[in-house]
Formats: C-alpha cells, sequence, structure tokens
C-alpha cells in the first residue's frame, strides 16, 4: 500500500502514521517529496490488516493498494490456462465448449426434443434451469425437483454434460447430485454466502458476471470460490446494465479480454442473455470469441414462441445448427478446438 500525506502534514504526524503502519504488521518505508510525504507499507496486502483505515487520519491524503483483492485467480499466481473439467468436457487451454439448451426446462419432451437437436448439432454440455430467479414473483419459477429428474434422464440418455443453476443455499445438495458444474446466476455473483456453500461441493462453477458488478467484483467473487476450495470456475460474460436499451444488456467484449489476461481461467460468454433477441445472438457470439472466449453459453428452445422465459432470445434448432456451423470457423481462427 502506498500512503499519501496532505502537503501540510507535520513531522510528527508522519511518525504517528509510522507508528500505525508497524502495529498493523507492515513495514513502513518513507519517501520525502518536495512537497509531499509518502509511505510505502511493505507486507501482504492480502494476509495483513487493511491499512486503508489510515484514511481516517487527518494528515493522510489517500491510500492506494498495489496489490490486488484477487490473488489465486490472477496469473501472477498461476500462469498457465486453467482447464476445467464438466463432466468427461474439457474447457480452456484451447479447448472450446458451446454450452446450449433452454432457459427454462418446462416439460420432459420440451427438454428431451430440445438435447436430442443440440447432440444432433455438436453440443456436449446442456444447460437447463429447474429453478429460475424471476424479476417477477407471478412469472414462471422452473419446475424445480421434477425438472432435475429430467436432467438424470438426458444424461443417462445422450451421455451429455450438465449445468444447472443454484438459487439458494436449500437447493445445493438437490442440484450438486444432479449438475456436472453448477450455474451462479447474475443475481447471486455477489452473494457471498450462497458462493461460500458452493464452492464447497466440489463440482466446478460457471459464475456469471453481475449486471452492475465490475469486472474487479466479478473476479473477486471467483477467489472467493476458490479460496472455499472450488479451483474449477468459469467465468461468464452475460452482459452489463447500461444507458443502452437497443440490446437486453451490453455485452462487455472488453471484461472477456481482460479477464482472459488476468485469470488462468476459462472465460465464456453468454451472448443471449446480452442480446435479448435471436438475431443479435450471433455477432455477439463471434466478437466474444475474437475477443479470447473459451466458449459460448447460447438459449436453445425447440418451439421458442411457446417458451415460459427469455422467448426472444431463445433459437429453435434449425437456427441453431446454422449458427453452430457459423462459429466454427470463428473458434479455429482463435487456435482453439470446438
Ligand atoms: C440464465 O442463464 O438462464 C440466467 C437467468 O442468466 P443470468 O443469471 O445471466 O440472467
Ligand atoms: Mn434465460
Amino acid at each position: 500500500m502506498i500512503i499519501v500525506f496532505k502537503p501540510q502534514a507535520t513531522p510528527a504526524e508522519v511518525e504517528d502514521v509510522k507508528r500505525h503502519i508497524v502495529e498493523l504488521g507492515y513495514e513502513p518505508r518513507v519517501i520525502t517529496g518536495v512537497e509531499r510525504t509518502v509511505i510505502g507499507a511493505v507486507g501482504d496486502e492480502l494476509s495483513h490488516r487493511s491499512l486503508e483505515i489510515l484514511k481516517s487520519m487527518p494528515s493522510v491524503a489517500d491510500v492506494l493498494p498495489i496489490q490486488k483483492r484477487y490473488k489465486l485467480a490472477t496469473r501472477d499466481y498461476h500462469a498457465a490456462d486453467t482447464v476445467v473439467k464438466i463432466g468427461n468436457y474439457a474447457i480452456g487451454g484451447g479447448h472450446f465448449q458451446v454450452i446450449a439448451g433452454p432457459c427454462s426446462i418446462e416439460s420432459f419432451d420440451q427438454l428431451r426434443t430440445s438435447v436430442r437437436d443440440l447432440v444432433a448439432a455438436g453440443v456436449r454440455i446442456i444447460r437447463g434451469m429447474a429453478y429460475k430467479p424471476r424479476t417477477s414473483p407471478y412469472d414462471f419459477q422452473g419446475m424445480g425437483d421434477e425438472a432435475l429428474d429430467y436432467l438424470v434422464h438426458i444424461k443417462r440418455e445422450f451421455g451429455v454434460a450438465v449445468v444447472t443453476e443454484v438459487l439458494g443455499a436449500h437447493h445445493l445438495d438437490k442440484v450438486a447430485a444432479v449438475a456436472d458444474m453448477l450455474q451462479i446466476g447474475a443475481r447471486n455473483c455477489q452473494n457471498y454466502c450462497l458462493l461460500e456453500v458452493t464452492a464447497r461441493v466440489g463440482l466446478p462453477v460457471l459464475l456469471k458476471r453481475g449486471m452492475a458488478t465490475s469486472i474487479e467484483e466479478w473476479l473477486s467473487a471467483a477467489e472467493y470460490l476458490i479460496v472455499n476450495g472450488c479451483p474449477n470456475v468459469v467465468l461468464c460474460e452475460r452482459g452489463i446494465r447500461t444507458f443502452e436499451k437497443a440490446t437486453r444488456n451490453t455485452l462487455d467484449v472488453g471484461a472477456v479480454a481482460v479477464a482472459k489476461a488476468e485469470t488462468h481461467l476459462p472465460v465464456v460468454i453468454d451472448p443471449s442473455h446480452a442480446a435479448g433477441v435471436q438475431r443479435l445472438v450471433l455477432p455477439l457470439a463471434k466478437a466474444g470469441i475474437a475477443a479470447g472466449a473459451d466458449g459460448v453459453v447460447i438459449e436453445a428452445h425447440p418451439e421458442p414462441v411457446n417458451a415460459l422465459s427469455d422467448a426472444a432470445q431463445q433459437l429453435d434448432s434449425k437456427t441453431f445448427g446454422d449458427i453452430m456451423a457459423a462459429l466454427r470457423p470463428y473458434v479455429e481462427l482463435g487456435g482453439k478446438q470446438l
């Protein structure tokens, strides 16, 4: 940490701050400039108590961190790409995956038809939600436990891996018994209690970025998972909330590039929730892949017009197949295997 003094700070005040720094477990190195004094406080910022409290001292102008608030997620800590296994399928380190399926599981037939068509198009990891986070309590909330049974069935029949959302700690055991990867949705990205208990399950986690979560907050959420025992985190950029209304959310392609550079974790994009409409899914998916994504998460439904959630953005099977074919050259251009 760097502690910057106000121009009028007296030598006695500098001494006082130095004493506090030592008490907090750091070694102070004073630099006396022409106009201002600064102190470099040497020590591990993660394991020592935060020096931020020095901001409350009248002589201190600012306290600036040097280390990031996340560490285990960074490439400084682990340089090589982490490869995450979702069931039998790898993502990261050159392995690209298309994770696809309906927004909500609505019936056995709907799920099975969807999975049959997606598998025929080359998908090996299915997403499908039994529990849905809905903005309105009057909207379809998911089929719950019954849908988990359907997931068991399609895993057995098609040999796919499944990703499904854990909405709250009380569903965790049931969901974990079925899922190959647990999704923490955008609305729960900073639900730290849920992150902690989910991490302890031992399954990989797909961590969606919250719609108003900065990149630093998103990566700190990933750090919560890692530090609590889940090294297999896949980051998912799904669009953030901005002033723009032409898309449902603004796909932050820059966040993909930053997350790839800063962390060793696989990064995927969800063009469906960013686009909000079918016709924008392909261009947004291409943009995410060009920015370095290791996979895409795409919503598909056998009959989007009858979908009980996110109907406008879900792709029918034919369109999905076309998009899958259109994405292949982009994946290969990025040096990855689909
Ligand atoms: C979803 O994946 O179905 C979903 C609800 O996404 P998000 O949490 O990104 O809104
Ligand atoms: Mn959805």
